[in-house]
Formats: C-alpha cells, sequence, structure tokens
C-alpha cells in the first residue's frame, strides 16, 4: 500500500498528526510505534484488579489554549481535575507550589494574607535579576531556604544533574503563590479524560484511513517506506541521524516500581513528592486522580534513572549546544518532506497541552488552508 504520510511514534504528537491528516485532508497514513501500545508515555490500562493506571505515570492534563482544549474535546468526556501536590519533609505534608500554608507549615509562622506573604518572600529571595540557571532561578523566587528544603535535592535525584548546570526554565516551570491557592496548575483548563488516555487516543487513530503497525522500529524500515511519502518523526533527534555527532543527547528516563494493597487508600493525596531521603521522587495514587472507586489501591514509585525509554530531555547548556547540532541537520532536510515534531524531536520539555499544540501548529503551518474544526 502507498501511504501519503508516515508518522514515526503513536503518542500525542503522532497520533494528532495522524488523525489530522486523515480526517481533514483524506491522506492515507501509515503510524509506526515502536513499543506495543498506542499512547506514548500517557498510555493507560486496568491492571489485574481493574485499577485505571499509568504506565509511565501520572499524566494531568491543564492547558490555557482553546484550540487544543476544543481539539482534545473531539475525542472523549473530560472530567475537571484540579491537581494538588504534598511534599514529604520532616514528617509533615506540605503543599507545593510553595504557598502560605506551606511556609507556615515549614517554619512554624503564622502569615495570614498576600502582603504578608509578600513580605516574608522580600526576606528570603536573593536578587538575581536575570536567572542564568535553575539554581539562580529558584533563589531569585522563594530563596536558599525553601530552596534548600524543596527544589536541591529533588531536582539532583531526578535529573542526576546539579541544578547549576539545568536551565533556569525546569525550575520555573513550579509557580510560586502569594496566597492559599494550592493547585499544582494555573491554567484555565484542568481536566482528566473520563474513560483515560488510551480510549482518547483509540478515538484518534481510528479511522479508515489510518495503518497503525505497533512492535515497529523505524530505523528498521525506514528503507522500506516509500520515499515521496512525507515522513513526520517524533522520536529522539539523535537517533534519527544516527547519533552522527558522537555524544548522545541526554534523554532521563523513570522507572515504576507498582503496589496494591488491600486497602482503599494508601496516602492522602493522589501524588507526594519525597524531595530528599527517599530514592524515588514521588508516590502516585492512581485511584485519587480520576475518582476510582475500588476497595483496593494501587501506587507507584518513580526512581529516576538514565536506563530505559527516553523520556526528558535534560536542558544543560551541553546538551542544548548538540541540540542545535541535529536542529540544523533537521532543517536541512525539512523541504524534502521530513519534518520533527514533539517532545523527544525537539527536545523540549513539553507539557501534554504544549505537544499537542506543537502538532497543530505544524500541521496549520504545512497546510494553512485546511478547515479548522475546533
Ligand atoms: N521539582 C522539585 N521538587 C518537587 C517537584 C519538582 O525540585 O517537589 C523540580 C524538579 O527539578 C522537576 C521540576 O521541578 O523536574 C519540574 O517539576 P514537574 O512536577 O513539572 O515535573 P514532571 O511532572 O514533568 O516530572
Amino acid at each position: 500500500m502507498l501511504y501519503d504520510v508516515v508518522i514515526v511514534g503513536a503518542g500525542i504528537s503522532g497520533a494528532t498528526i495522524a488523525e489530522r491528516c486523515a480526517t481533514i485532508l483524506g491522506k492515507r497514513v501509515l503510524v509506526i510505534e515502536k513499543r506495543n501500545h498506542i499512547g506514548g508515555n500517557c498510555f493507560d490500562y486496568l491492571d489485574e484488579n481493574g485499577i485505571l493506571i499509568s504506565k509511565y505515570g501520572a499524566h494531568i492534563f491543564h492547558t490555557n489554549h482553546d484550540d487544543v482544549w476544543n481539539y482534545i474535546n473531539k475525542f472523549s468526556k473530560w472530567k475537571n481535575y484540579y491537581h494538588k501536590v504534598l511534599c514529604h519533609v520532616d514528617n509533615k505534608l506540605v503543599p507545593l507550589p510553595v504557598n502560605i500554608t506551606t511556609v507556615n507549615l515549614l517554619f512554624g509562622l503564622h502569615i495570614q494574607n498576600e502582603s504578608e506573604m509578600k513580605e516574608w518572600l522580600n526576606t528570603q529571595i536573593e536578587p538575581i535579576v536575570t536567572p542564568h540557571n535553575s539554581e539562580e532561578s529558584a533563589l531569585s523566587r522563594v530563596g536558599r531556604s525553601l530552596y534548600e528544603i524543596l527544589f536541591k535535592s529533588y531536582t539532583q535525584k531526578q535529573w542526576d544533574t546539579d541544578p547549576r548546570d539545568l536551565d533556569a526554565s525546569v525550575l520555573e516551570r513550579i509557580p510560586v503563590r502569594t496566597n492559599f491557592d494550592d493547585r499544582y496548575f494555573s491554567d484555565r483548563y484542568q481536566a482528566m479524560p473520563s474513560e483515560g488516555y488510551t480510549k482518547v487516543f483509540e478515538k484518534m487513530l481510528t479511522h479508515p484511513n489510518i495503518t497503525l503497525k505497533l512492535n515497529t522500529d523505524y530505523l528498521d524500515v525506514r528503507n522500506e517506506i516509500n520515499p515521496k511519502a512525507q515522513l513526520f518523526f517524533s522520536g529522539p533527534i539523535d537517533l534519527f541521524f544516527g547519533r552522527k555527532f558522537g555524544k548522545n543527547l541526554a534523554y532521563r528516563s523513570l522507572r515504576f516500581e507498582f503496589e496494591t494493597y488491600n486497602i482503599p487508600y494508601y496516602q492522602t493525596n493522589s501524588v507526594v513528592n519525597y524531595p530528599s531521603g527517599e530514592p524515588y521522587t514521588r508516590i502516585v495514587e492512581y485511584k485519587q486522580l480520576n475518582s476510582q472507586i475500588h476497595s483496593k489501591t494501587t501506587i507507584s514509585k518513580e526512581y529516576p534513572t538514565w536506563e530505559g525509554e527516553p523520556y526528558y530531555p535534560v536542558l544543560s547548556r551541553e546538551n542544548l549546544d548538540l541540540y542545535l547540532k541535529y536542529k540544523n541537520e533537521a532543517t536541512k532536510i525539512e523541504d524534502r518532506n521530513v519534518h520533527f515534531v514533539g517532545r523527544l524531536a525537539n527536545y523540549k520539555y513539553f507539557n501534554m497541552d504544549q505537544a499537542f499544540k506543537n502538532a497543530l501548529d505544524l500541521f496549520y503551518s504545512l497546510f494553512p488552508n485546511s478547515p479548522k474544526d475546533m
């Protein structure tokens, strides 16, 4: 069969491009996926107890982009869900992002309102106008004490990299609040798919024009692909170019240890972070992410590792410089109908909505006259 479009990867980026090319343009699309399932790292399934769990950890959808929100609502109903995170520190559970409750609990303070909180923060923060790395970003926003308690060791554990060697944007992901708001995200839309993420991807990819090949590594079949087909690659960009610049681009991975307990709840919150002490970064209790009712509960502990599937680009100067070399190679072949899309191919720490946005924007830039049914 001759395909017009070949897409490598059936995660957010690949599925979005596939869906748009098939539904809007009527193109014949082949999706090649290395793993034995669709959905990339959003993949979820019922475990042996019938509890919906995510194979690759918690995924909470949040966005301010109307186009992305409208787009994902085509494939599922979504339930409002306002995510909260607690950090385990000195046998206390304190909210993250930092808010008034966090500092009151950690330092035995009695701050009661925004102006008192701002005043207190001003005694903590360091006068760094343009942070050059994640440590400077934290010091400029919360000061040294909170940085040492909540961010320094967690970041070291998560990235196996000194926060001084990580781009400022990594720690800028987490806001600082001067009120009591304890939601993890501030976006207008925050939700979970009512039947899980895998069902969303099934709906996106079920189309007569889309052929899906699982358990297929693009590198093994690339010579069999029609060179005239338009190619969208969502895997690691350095892999596409045979790691020609010698050193690998670093991607951090996670190992999950799942445990099921014969009790209704394991912890008081869906996610509890362990900034220091434990070898894992966080414990996720899946039932609490989507209000599942069950007599048992399944949790996972997340151990950051260099082995296994690539998850997170490691935003150090060295990696970003290396990425630019690959990006330069990518630009050279764009006019040959090869496009790089998504977190791994753009070497960007995208949230889910940014991955949808990146794929939708790419699609509409390549096919600008296509209808926007969103
Ligand atoms: N982080 C931290 N302490 C925490 C949670 C996060 O220092 O308790 C830092 C860490 O460097 C992490 C980054 O903030 O990689 C971004 O956190 P986020 O929760 O966005 O990570 P993700 O959910 O993408 O793994």
